[in-house]
């Protein structure tokens, strides 16, 4: 374990940490009809104001500004949930109609925004982290809530299931590693040694011991014995 070099790269990340406010361009117009989505809408911009000055100093870098003019647009239609290119938030009103308490997912496409990572990064990074934040800060899951994969390289499984292994490793081997992660592919460093460099330990071990930690887990929970 290599915990100091986890402490030493989260002190050196901290200098990037601003306070900048969000400006939030909304656009309604396919959905004006619709009170409740307008509604819905207007507090998935609240979230945006509200979260993106603590979102920049949970994943801040050195000498990195966070865009903060945030366009969300809302779509009528059932093709597809929400996704983010550069600064721009598009929502599909099916998804909301159909899980009105969804909004969360108006703070992982918020993540997206503030990653702005300007190189290829694997999509499991990119989506892995997005869901850390919102599932494990966000949403306050505790780790035995999050899926697991039974694939010996399932931490590329994407989404809540890295998010899972991320809190492991943010809680048991390396504080601050999503952080360093985060900061090393906005510079385009990203490369997956980086697991190695702060822990000692490769990606496929740390995830043999993750899933075997949960299996423990698993196995102490009362609601699982028969
Ligand atoms: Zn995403």
């Amino acid at each position: 374990m290599k915990n100091w070099v986890c402490i030493a790269a989260m002190l050196l990340t901290l200098a990037g940490w601003t306070c900048a406010k969000a400006t939030v361009t909304l656009d309604v117009e396919e959905i004006k009809d619709d009170a409740k989505l307008v509604a819905w809408a207007n507090q998935a911009k609240e979230l945006i104001e509200q979260w993106h000055p603590r979102m920049l100093n949970f994943i801040p870098s050195k000498d990195f500004e966070a865009p903060s003019d945030v366009t969300l647009v809302f779509r009528k239609g059932d093709n597809g949930i929400a996704w983010t290119s550069g600064t721009k938030i598009t929502v599909m009103s099916g998804w909301i109609t159909k899980h009105p308490d969804d909004i969360g997912l108006v703070f992982h496409e918020l993540v997206h925004v503030v990653q702005q990572y300007k190189t290829r990064v694997p999509g499991w990074i990119v989506e892995g982290v997005a869901d850390y934040l919102r599932w494990a800060l966000y949403e306050g899951k505790p780790l035995s809530w999050f899926p697991v994969s039974n694939k010996a390289n399932g931490y590329r499984d994407s989404y809540q299931i890295t998010a899972g292994f991320f809190l492991w490793l943010e809680s048991d081997r390396c504080p601050g590693i999503v952080t360093r992660i985060n900061s090393a592919a906005r510079k385009g460093d990203y490369k997956d040694a980086i697991f190695t460099d702060l822990t000692g330990a490769s990606l496929e071990s740390l995830w043999a011991d993750y899933m075997a930690d949960r299996k423990t887990e698993k196995e102490k929970s009362p609601s699982t014995k028969k």
